[in-house]
């Protein structure tokens, strides 16, 4: 990925993709002192791009350091990089961290790097695939409580437990895994929040031990505007056998559909459909501005 064509965003500069360069000795590689965001332009747009540069910070200062540019400044250069790649549909990648100044757990006084990259990543626009639904395994790690990991946070460190999930998942053969939280409850996936329906209703896990995804949100949003009732609240997998529809939404899933977690079966159904076509309306600036 480090050879790619293009440029990347660094520390207020336009560096070439391949000299885009850090040191062995960062913090942010031995302790994990590291944020980042995943969002996603569309026809040119980052879709709420403001919102994740909110994120970014909040994710930075729960880590106990500041982002040293501003959100009007962090939105201005995302804008900037995906300009300069000529990209149009794209994923928007930045991260920050401390850097080697300092090589101890405390490292009060070292310097925080920015960096954005963006790369080229159509939606996948195919309806009746995606309604066919992706399968996923129930993951054997959880979500730690609260109290152990700071779960506001798009903090780098708590990805370690969703990279173990998603490869044991996938050599299993499937899509991706379900992650259960510190005390059993159904939580998220490795990258996605993840919904429910029974009766017409949605049923959603409350996010008090992971991230509460802006696609999350928006979802919920669309989903009332619809005339929906969402519920948020606490779900055991025991009970993932009585619900009919179950559908996985971040900014990289957007809208997916599931057919299968572990032992249970959904079938995806209107609610999915008509939310892929909400959320697909929703992301699209020319359709917003119509
Ligand atoms: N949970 C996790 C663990 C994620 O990595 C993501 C993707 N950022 C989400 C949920 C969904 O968040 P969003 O909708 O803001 O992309």
């Amino acid at each position: 990925f480090d050879q790619r064509e293009g440029y990347i965003w660094f520390n207020g500069q336009i560096v070439p993709w391949a000299d885009a360069k850090l040191h062995v000795l960062t913090h942010g590689l031995h302790y994990g002192s590291s944020v980042f965001e995943g969002e996603r332009a569309y026809g040119g747009v980052i879709f709420k791009s403001t919102e994740h540069s909110q994120r970014f910070h909040r994710s930075a200062e729960i880590l106990d350091f500041k982002i040293p540019y501003s959100v009007a400044e962090i939105d201005a250069a995302k804008a900037e990089i995906i300009a300069r790649n000529g990209l149009v549909n794209c994923y928007v990648r930045p991260v920050a961290w401390r850097g080697s100044e300092m090589m101890a757990v405390a490292a009060q006084h070292s310097k925080i790097h920015v960096a954005i990259a963006v790369w080229e990543w159509p939606s996948m626009f195919d309806v009746a695939q995606k309604m066919r639904g992706i399968r996923l395994d129930i993951a054997e790690w959880r979500r730690p409580d609260p109290r152990t990991a700071p779960h506001d946070a798009k903090a780098a460190g708590l990805y370690m437990i969703a990279t173990l999930s998603k490869h044991a998942a996938e050599r299993k053969g499937y899509a991706d895994a379900l992650m259960l939280d510190w005390q059993g409850r159904v939580a998220e996936c490795t990258g996605a929040n993840v919904l429910f329906t029974k009766g017409g209703v949605i049923h959603t896990p409350t996010a008090d031990c992971f991230l509460d995804g802006i696609t999350r949100r928006t979802v919920i949003d669309l989903a009332k505007r619809r005339g929906i009732e969402v519920v948020e609240r606490r779900i055991m997998p025991d009970e993932l056998a009585s619900f009919e529809e179950c559908f996985i939404v971040g900014t990289a899933a957007e809208v997916s559909p599931v057919s299968e977690i572990g032992p249970y079966r959904f079938t995806p159904g209107a609610i999915s459909r008509q939310l892929i076509e909400d959320y697909t309306a929703e992301v699209n600036p020319k359709a917003k501005a119509a």
